[in-house]
């Protein structure tokens, strides 16, 4: 529904699309304010560990019945299976040409369509310019992971790296059938969502095991390793907190028997452990959806709105609302949150 983070400077940071013009929306309807306007229909959330929230019921229907019965209060019409042919704007009206030939004519209009193709065509033929729609939120496909054995095997905390760009994050990382996924992987793909579909999807990516050791410190560690406990072997000590299945194919990669005594094992066996620990490369090559859950970076040009309202600078009376904008959030309850912000606050002077 939203994410537990109360601060608008932060909340931002989980934007790659959006950062600098959600700071003034947040300041007005942030996820506090989500979190009221439920508690006061009588839908209370909850929030995960990692700040992630849900209704208490763990059902979407509670949020569907709470819409529809803040509507039938309110007294809003809902018109289903009503399909527009086109929206025009005449002097300072709107016409939606419907396709049973009737007219609705309206002063002011909300553009809430998502990422739906026909939402930015109105939109586009009311004079916007919309950014090239381009999926969000991916895992990553790696054929021939020299990994996949591991499949189901998550990382507490490791670093992910685009090669050759200036895109990485860290976090999570978990290791699927087809290649990586988590949400270092998931934040990876928002960030660099253009980057990789201009590359249709084919990279490479390099993985610090370690998060945040540098080669030498690496280095340093496994010698001190090797001096302090002569006797014992990678597998018993376990450095680095990784998981064992690991360390057991990280060493057969390397041709390192996983029986092998710390003190017997040679300079250049520490310094290829240290050099996959540090920089392990794979090749991606395709993408797959994360769950069901898709987002799409692309959409209306964010310096065309007005963001205290949500009115379009071009076109007077047109509102947006939601993905239609070129918004998009890391995965956690941010889509949501933009959703029920740019909502609230177009409503106002929309009403
Ligand atoms: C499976 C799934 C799971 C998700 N889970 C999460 C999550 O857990 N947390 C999170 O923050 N985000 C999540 N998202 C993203 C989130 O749902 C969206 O960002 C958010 O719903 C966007 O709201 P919106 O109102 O802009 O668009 P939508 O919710 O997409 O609503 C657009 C509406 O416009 C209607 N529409 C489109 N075109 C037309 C047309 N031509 N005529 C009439 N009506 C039209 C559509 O039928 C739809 O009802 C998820 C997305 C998916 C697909």
């Amino acid at each position: 529904m939203t994410h537990a983070c109360f601060d608008p400077k932060l909340l931002i940071k989980n934007y790659p699309r959006g950062e600098k013009e959600l700071l003034g929306p947040f300041n007005r309807f942030g996820p506090k304010d989500t979190i009221d306007w439920f508690e006061s229909k009588g839908v209370y959330l909850k929030a995960e560990g990692d700040g992630r929230m849900f209704p208490t019921t763990d059902s979407s229907e509670t949020i569907i019945n709470c819409f529809l019965s803040t509507a039938e209060k309110l007294g809003v019409e809902i018109h289903t299976q009503q399909k527009i042919e086109s929206i025009e704007k005449v002097n300072d009206e709107f016409h939606l040409k419907m396709k049973d030939a009737s007219l609705i004519k309206c002063e002011k209009l909300i553009l809430a369509t998502g990422n739906s193709s026909k939402g930015h065509i109105w939109a586009k033929e009311l004079g916007h310019t919309i950014q090239e729609p381009v999926p969000s939120l991916f895992t990553f496909n790696v054929p021939a992971s020299p990994l996949s054995n591991l499949s189901g095997i998550s990382f507490e905390d490791v670093s992910v790296e685009i090669c050759k760009s200036s895109f990485s994050q860290s976090g999570p990382l978990l290791i699927t059938h087809f290649g990586f996924s988590g949400p270092a992987i998931l934040k990876l793909s928002a960030w660099a969502a253009r980057l990789l579909n201009k590359k249709e999807y084919s990279f490479e990516i390099k993985i610090n095991w370690t998060k945040d050791h540098s080669l030498d410190q690496i280095t340093q560690k496994l010698l001190k390793l090797k001096k302090n406990h002569q006797s014992k072997t990678l597998l018993s000590e376990n450095i680095f907190k990784l998981p064992k299945n690991f360390w057991r194919l990280a060493l057969r990669r390397l041709k390192i028997q996983d029986d092998k005594r710390l003190n017997d094992l040679t300079s250049k066996e520490i310094n290829e452990l240290s050099k996959l620990l540090f920089c392990d490369n794979f090749k991606v090559k395709g993408k797959t959806t994360n769950k069901e859950e898709f987002v799409t970076c692309g959409g209306v040009t964010l310096k065309e709105v007005n963001f205290k309202t949500m009115e379009s600078k071009i076109c007077k009376g047109l509102f947006f609302a939601g993905e239609i904008l070129d918004i998009d959030g890391v995965t956690g309850g941010f889509n949501f949150q933009n959703a029920w912000t740019s909502a609230f606050l177009a409503g106002m002077p929309a009403s």
